[in-house]
């Protein structure tokens, strides 16, 4: 499997591209930005954008959805409780004060138990709620690796007081859902370094004495 991990945009958020070696079918995660970059990796491993899936409605992690959708015409993946923050798209974009993208329609609900394939990989969809209501992480078994989005960092966890924020429920859906992955597994956050559910377990100050 093809894995590439692009910072983009102003708060250089990671753009995860998987690739199949096979098909040579593609799932980005997160266009946050900079889809001119993204689009330059999948025509060097000459891949064809299947799905683009997004952790949550953030503006650095969904910019570049409507721009990406245009080129490749893939369909859309978010959870439906960020719809109303991806209508807020505009305001998002006045707090940081950046010009606001282009909006588009998305197609899939990407639910709970949900889960997409690319080849013969599994990529299921954990609801992961707190940092935002929508928030999910991918979970892909064969690969041993999860994306969190902004859900679960290195050191550190997701940001809860943002419109749709609940420190409690971050915490639920990392204990719940995030927690229970072996503890070899690689996290792939939504900024900064990788990591692993063990990492975490053992070292993260907001995971300990719960
Ligand atoms: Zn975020």
């Amino acid at each position: 499997m093809i894995h590439e991990i692009l910072p983009v945009g102003m708060l250089q958020c990671n753009c995860s591209i998987f690739g199949d070696e096979t098909s040579r079918q593609a799932i980005v995660i997160d266009p946050g930005d900079e889809i001119e970059n993204i689009l330059a990796v999948l025509t060097r491993h000459g891949l064809t954008v299947k799905a683009i899936v997004i952790t949550h409605a953030h503006i650095d992690h969904i910019g570049g959805a409507a721009k990406l959708k245009a080129a490749t015409g893939a369909p859309v993946y978010m959870n439906a409780k960020d719809q109303e923050l991806y209508d807020g798209l505009d305001m998002q974009a006045a707090w940081l004060g950046t010009k606001p993208p282009e909006r588009t329609e998305i197609e899939e609900p990407a639910r709970d138990g949900d889960s997409l394939t690319l080849g013969d990989t599994a990529f299921h969809i954990l609801h992961t709620p707190g940092h935002t209501q929508g928030s999910i992480s991918l979970w892909i078994p064969a690969e041993n690796k999860l994306v969190a989005g902004d859900t679960l960092f290195r050191d550190s966890i997701g940001r809860t007081d943002l419109p749709g924020g609940d420190g409690r429920e971050i915490l639920r859906s990392i204990h719940a859902k995030l927690m229970v992955l072996p503890e070899t597994a690689v996290v792939i956050p939504g900024h900064g370094s990788n990591t692993s559910i063990g990492r975490e377990k053992a070292r993260n100050p907001f995971l300990q004495g719960l």
